[in-house]
C-alpha cells in the first residue's frame, strides 16, 4: 500500500451506540468525497489500513464514519480504543458505490445489514428530497444506529431476534413478503450473503442486474 497520501486526522468526537458500534468525527480537511464513497483509515504509522464508507453529509464540514468493532478484528478494536484528538491516517475517498446524477430523481431502495447503512446515511444527508426507502438489517432493535435521523415512514428496521423492529425478520424477509415497484434503482451494502440473497430475490420480482448497485463490506 502507498502511504504517500495518507494524511493526519484527528478526532473531534466519539459517539457511542452500541457496545461495539460508534461514529468518529474528524476534521474534514477540505476532503472531498462523493456521497458512498469510503476512505482508509487506521493508527498513525501503521500499514494496516481498512476501508470505511463516508457516513457524513458531502456538505458537512467534518467527516464521519460509522464502525462496528469486529470480535476478531484487527484495525476496528484499535479504532475502538481512540479517544477525543488522537491521530488517525486517512488516505483520499474512492470507490463507485454512488448514485448517478441521472438517476436522483428516481425511486430508490437502500438495502443495507448493519453498519452496511452508512453510505445511505451519506446519500440521505447529501441529496435531501431523494425518493427514497432505508430497509436496515439488523439483529436487535438497539442496532437501529441513529435512526431517528431517518423519516419514519421512509425507514424500515428488519430486525430478526427481538420483536421491536418495524419488520419482524430479515432483509430478505421483507422482500419476499413485499413487491417492489417497477423502475425502483436497488442499492445494497452490507455483507455478502444478504447482498446475494437479495439479488436473487430481486431478479425473481422481475428488476434487472442494471437497476442493482451493490457494495460488499465482507
Ligand atoms: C468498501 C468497504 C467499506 C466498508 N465500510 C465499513 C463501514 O462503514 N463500517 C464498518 O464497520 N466496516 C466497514 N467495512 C469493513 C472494514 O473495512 C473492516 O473489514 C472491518 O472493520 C474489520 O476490520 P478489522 O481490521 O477489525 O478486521 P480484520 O482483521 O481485517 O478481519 C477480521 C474478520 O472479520 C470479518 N469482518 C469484517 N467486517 C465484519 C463485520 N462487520 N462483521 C463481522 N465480520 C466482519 C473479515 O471478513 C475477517 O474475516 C468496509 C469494507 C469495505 C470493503
Amino acid at each position: 500500500m502507498n502511504l504517500r497520501d495518507h494524511k493526519i486526522y484527528r478526532i473531534q468526537e466519539i459517539r457511542e451506540l452500541t457496545e461495539s458500534a460508534f461514529i468518529l468525527r474528524f476534521d474534514r480537511h477540505g476532503l472531498n468525497f462523493m456521497a458512498g464513497q469510503h476512505i482508509l483509515i487506521g493508527l498513525e504509522g501503521s500499514s494496516e489500513l481498512r476501508e470505511y464508507s463516508v457516513y457524513s453529509g458531502e456538505k458537512d464540514d467534518f467527516l464521519e464514519i460509522l464502525v462496528k468493532e469486529v470480535e476478531t478484528g484487527m484495525v476496528s478494536k484499535q479504532l475502538k480504543k481512540l479517544k477525543v484528538g488522537d491521530p488517525v491516517q486517512v488516505e483520499s475517498a474512492v470507490g463507485f458505490f454512488r448514485i448517478n446524477k441521472e438517476d436522483i430523481d428516481k425511486k430508490l431502495l437502500f438495502i443495507a445489514s448493519g453498519t452496511g447503512i452508512a453510505p445511505f446515511h451519506s446519500f440521505i444527508k447529501s441529496y435531501p428530497g431523494i425518493n427514497h426507502t432505508l430497509l436496515h438489517g439488523i439483529r436487535y432493535s438497539h442496532e437501529a444506529y441513529e435512526s431517528e435521523s431517518y423519516e419514519d415512514f421512509r425507514y424500515i428496521s428488519c430486525v430478526s431476534k427481538d420483536q421491536k423492529g418495524v419488520f419482524k425478520g430479515r432483509v430478505t424477509d421483507y422482500l419476499k413478503q413485499n413487491r417492489i415497484e417497477e423502475n425502483t434503482l436497488v442499492y445494497l451494502c452490507g455483507n455478502s450473503d444478504m447482498i446475494l440473497e437479495c439479488k436473487d430475490l430481486l431478479e425473481e420480482q422481475g428488476i434487472s442486474n442494471e437497476s442493482i448497485y451493490t457494495e460488499v463490506y465482507f
